[in-house]
């Protein structure tokens, strides 16, 4: 920290302490308030996932927020998992959220589970019955929903709201020994059916469900309902900030309630707007489905949002972290455009990935006047961002492949690539020049022929012969074949989720997000790791996928070198 420097007064453009503090985000400047106030005398926040499925870009954004402002104000971030739901969750969940928030990049203080606190919680009930603040109510769901009233008429008392202190002890406790059916009774706090804030209307505390749990087995059969058990588990655990989203504002006054009724710890709930992104959605019932539906190939498939998702698409932690730290945090709901989180991790790797070069849509050249059976080892550099990436022998012969696309019989004036009676440099290589091509009898061309200019090998050549154009290419000889699999945004309409009447998110699944290609690459790539991350040049960044074999490389695309969804989606073709 340097708040004890003073700006310098010849630099009118450092920022000053005073513009810092305004840069604050509105989280950031309640916890300054509060800190100063003296209301708490540090900061403790908690990343609290319901076990029911794997983490997504959105619960990274929360991630990044409560372990970014442990780290800021030098205070602790807990993993705590909200597992209060025993239907819906798993091991294997919190097993892969752990996972993810390590590859994240952030290290949790304490590990816990709402799970831990059921005895405390349960306690504490029945202190609120004691203090004739909870009563056991036998109302079905449907009419205790019916007695709850509307947003512009008051609730309607339960029948069972005055029962004595005595026989709700009584009954909760035999609600708890599985005396009675699921559904048939709830435990409620008994605050105000007239509140403009639906919210207080006698809120279930508790509801009976003879369901095993994944950690305390068949120990309970009442499970506590989120409002009871969240704000509760933030006191116990010494949270001082309780980060959530938007749609808990409206629960913040109970949070306070139980906390107050209690005489507890009371921690302050903050709410911020939860990410939304265009081509994709981003609830767990609906990801969970796409898995069962096997409209993708898992939880990790690389078209998935999910952090396992991106993490084997090939997005780094870092990309992950910068993009949640450049959308920031806000009061109101938006939708953030997925090119955001594409430069992103684009930004990332021009800085890091090292060049390769592979054809994808190979086609042959010949040299024609290439000395038969040489090979020469031409010098590459790694990565033109990075000075230390240092440079790769490349093997270059007579044979090559280039792509398609990088070679026109006939061509306009400005195409710097190849073209018949045009010249183009071979990347690192030499200058070509194109004086012929073999055709199939369709008409295809399947063979370009060239000569090449010896005297204009890369860094050595004697010429200062200039061409237009650059571009990539293997030698036939020594590349590798390896799988390419690319992929394309999993929805075809920006949101996923807005549809006309009968339809669902599932009508708008793009069928063309996965195009699976036999591409050749230099040698290099063929011995990548899985994980590696490179640019293949002129087209893209990529990472060997966990299905490569050591015979194989399978090759995922992480992102094309620019956004060319908005040209390809105006033009009607996905190629
Ligand atoms: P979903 O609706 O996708 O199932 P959830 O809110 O039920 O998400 P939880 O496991 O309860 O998921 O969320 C854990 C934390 O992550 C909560 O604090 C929640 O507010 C936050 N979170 C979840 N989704 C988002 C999102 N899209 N943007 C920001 N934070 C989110
Ligand atoms: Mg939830």
């Amino acid at each position: 920290m340097n708040d004890s420097l003073p700006p310098s007064p010849s630099d009118e453009t450092a920022p000053s302490n005073e513009t810092a503090s305004a840069k604050l985000n509105f989280v950031e400047q309640a916890i300054e308030r509060d800190l100063a106030a003296g209301r708490f005398d540090g900061v403790a926040t908690r990343f609290p996932p319901e076990p029911n499925g794997y983490l997504h870009i959105g619960h990274a954004k929360s991630i990044c927020l409560n372990f970014g402002l442990a780290k800021k104000y030098g205070g602790s971030c807990n993993l705590r998992f909200d597992d209060t739901n025993p239907t819906k969750e798993e091991t294997e969940y919190v097993d892969s959220i752990m996972e993810d928030v390590r590859w994240l990049g952030f290290t949790w203080n304490e590990l816990r589970y709402a799970s831990d606190y059921f005895e405390q919680l349960y306690d504490w009930a029945v202190q609120l019955i004691r203090d004739g603040k909870a009563y056991v109510c036998d109302l079905t769901g449907e009419q205790t929903r019916e007695y709850r009233g509307t947003v512009t008429e008051p609730g309607r008392n339960s029948p069972n709201r005055d029962r004595s202190v005595e026989e709700n002890l009584d009954l909760f406790a035999r609600m708890k020994a599985g005396e009675f059916k699921d559904g048939s009774r709830t435990l409620r706090a008994k605050i105000d059916m007239a509140s403009p804030n639906m919210i207080l209307r006698d809120p279930v505390m508790y509801r009976i469900m003879h369901a095993h749990h994944h950690r305390t087995g068949d120990a309970w059969c009442i499970y506590p309902m989120y409002d009871w058990a969240h704000g509760q588990s933030d006191s116990l655990e010494g949270i001082t900030f309780s980060i959530c989203t938007l749609e808990f504002e409206n629960h913040r006054p109970l949070y306070d309630w139980f906390c107050q009724a209690l005489k507890i710890h009371n921690p302050r709930q903050i709410e911020f707007a939860r990410l939304n992104l265009t081509y994709t959605v981003m609830s767990k019932r609906k990801l969970l489905q796409l898995v069962q539906e096997k409209r993708v190939s898992g939880w990790d498939d690389p078209r998935m949002p999910t952090i396992s998702g991106l993490r084997r698409r090939g997005y780094t932690p870092e990309s992950i972290r910068n993009f949640c730290a450049e959308i920031g945090v806000a009061k109101f709901n938006s939708t953030i455009d997925v090119v955001k989180l594409e430069n992103a991790v684009r930004e990332h790797l021009n800085r890091v990935a090292d060049r390769r070069m592979a054809v994808l849509d190979p086609v042959k050249l010949t040299l024609t006047n290439w000395p038969e059976g040489r090979v020469e080892m031409v010098e590459a550099v790694n990565n033109p961002e990075d000075p230390a990436g240092g440079t790769r022998q490349v093997p270059f012969s007579g044979t090559l492949y280039i792509e398609r696309d990088d070679f026109r019989e006939e061509a306009p004036r400005k195409f710097f690539r190849l073209k018949k009676g045009g010249g183009v440099r071979l990347r690192a290589a030499y200058i070509i020049d194109c004086h012929d091509v073999v055709k199939d009898a369709d008409g295809k061309v399947v063979e370009i022929l060239c000569t090449y200019d010896p005297e204009t090998r890369s860094g050595s050549g004697s010429s200062d012969r200039k061409v237009k154009g650059t571009i990539h290419w293997v030698s036939g000889e020594h590349a590798a074949d390896v799988e390419v699999r690319l992929y394309d945004r999993l929805f075809r309409v920006e949101n996923p989720d807005a549809g006309a009447e009968g339809e669902t998110f599932l009508d708008h699944l793009n069928p063309d997000s996965i195009q699976t290609i036999t591409a050749k690459a230099e040698p290099a790539v063929a011995e990548a790791e899985v994980g590696t991350r490179v640019q293949f040049e002129r087209i893209g960044y990529f990472v060997v996928d966990s299905d490569s074999s050591p015979e194989q490389r399978v090759f995922n695309r992480i992102v094309g070198l620019r956004d060319t969804w908005g040209n390809m989606e105006a033009k009607g073709r996905a190629d």
